[in-house]
């Protein structure tokens, strides 16, 4: 089946109008006609190659929500007309001890939604800035949100899941004081979910502008954090930090304000590297400083599940398809509020 496609061809080439085949649907398949994408800022990182190792024709896009077109023979779990979401993930090996735990996105043979590799042409995934996609049931998400919401609820399949396995795992919840660096599309979700999760919560931000945004979002505190003062007024005070920022930058500044068994949680993927720490601020208070990659196939659709529940979705901006440009390089200046979400109707 061709389809159309936004996607580029070079990491110096603009995303154009493209073409792309999608394989005919498996036994275990689900075909999804794509309503909404979200523009994470990994998808600008691939597009433009910033993390190396991208395949070209590239098309971005891993916030996925549609509606159910086709199922294959085998499939149960979904039903054409029915809302589902697909996230960063559309294949695992399913039977190493991370995939038998529900951890796919540690899986070695984890396939991304782009960029990983297939038999299908052209030997590598293309993504959900596209009319329809075809995925094995096992990655599709099953999302009970009301329909008109399904736009905002695009950016929970990798923001939100993103920011919820750290916030989870760390046990963000009553009595922990949580810190999110960067408010962003990451670190907007980051917000929600430490607030509704129950967290006493603190965010930082390198923009003044957003400071009256981050309390209503759901911060009990916010802190900017080029102001040396208010840094140190939350010194040694944090349980978990999750940092979202898509740049290099000083993390001393933010493992000092972690206390005793603390941890800062790195999620933003930076094409450079931080600065290197400074050893003694882990050794004199036995201080972590951790990574985690967006979050395994049960805990997305637990996490969606919460949100419905709780009534949590992203704040968006919606953009047509051939506004994408436009919208990377506002991503960069940290011009959106809270993430963009390309119409797919527009393509
Ligand atoms: P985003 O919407 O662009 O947000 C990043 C935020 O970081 C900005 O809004 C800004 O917030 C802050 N920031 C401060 N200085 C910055 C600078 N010099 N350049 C850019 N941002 C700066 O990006 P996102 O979509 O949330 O993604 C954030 C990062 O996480 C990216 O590197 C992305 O690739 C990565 N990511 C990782 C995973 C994972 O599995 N670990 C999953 C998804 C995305 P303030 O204005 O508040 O300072
Ligand atoms: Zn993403
Ligand atoms: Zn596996």
């Amino acid at each position: 089946m061709v389809v159309k496609a936004y996607g580029t061809q070079a990491a110096t080439l603009p995303l154009e109008p493209m073409d792309i085949t999608r394989r005919t649907v498996g036994a275990h398949d689900v075909q999804i006609e794509i309503l909404f994408c979200g523009i994470c800022h990994s998808d600008l990182h691939q597009a433009r190659s910033e993390w190396a190792g991208t395949l070209y024709p590239c098309v971005p896009g891993h916030e996925i929500v549609g509606r159910v077109a086709e199922v294959g023979a085998h499939v149960t779990a979904h039903k054409p007309g029915d809302l589902v979401g697909v996230g960063c993930i559309v294949d695992s090996c399913r039977h190493c001890a991370e995939c038998d735990e529900g951890l796919e996105n540690y899986c070695d043979g984890m396939v991304g939604t782009y960029n990983g590799q297939t038999a299908d042409p052209p030997g590598h995934t293309l993504g959900g800035y596209s009319q329809q996609v075809v995925v094995h049931e096992h990655y599709v998400l099953k999302i009970t949100h009301p329909e008109e919401q399904l736009a905002a609820v695009a950016p929970l399949l990798c923001a939100g899941i993103t920011t919820w396995s750290p916030l989870r795992h760390w046990g963000a919840g009553p009595g922990r004081k949580v810190g999110i660096v960067g408010i962003g599309g990451l670190g907007h979700m980051g917000i929600k979910l430490a607030r509704a999760l129950g967290a006493h919560v603190v965010a930082f931000t390198t923009s003044e502008g957003k400071r009256e945004d981050a309390l209503k979002l759901g911060a009990d505190e916010v802190v900017v954090s080029r102001d040396a003062e208010a840094m140190g007024a939350h010194a040694q005070s944090f349980d978990l930090i999750l940092n979202t920022v898509a740049a290099p930058h000083d993390l001393d500044a933010f493992l000092t304000l972690l206390k005793r068994d603390g941890t800062m949680t790195l999620v933003g993927a930076p094409a450079a590297p931080h600065p290197s720490p400074n050893v003694f601020n882990f050794i004199m208070r036995r201080r972590s400083l951790a990574g985690s990659m967006i979050g395994g196939i049960p805990e997305t659709q637990e996490m969606l599940d919460f949100c419905a529940e709780h009534g949590i979705t992203a704040d968006i901006e919606m953009i047509r398809a051939e506004e994408i440009e436009t919208a990377y390089e506002r991503m960069l200046k940290g011009d959106v509020k809270y993430r963009f979400v390309m119409d797919i109707a527009t393509m």
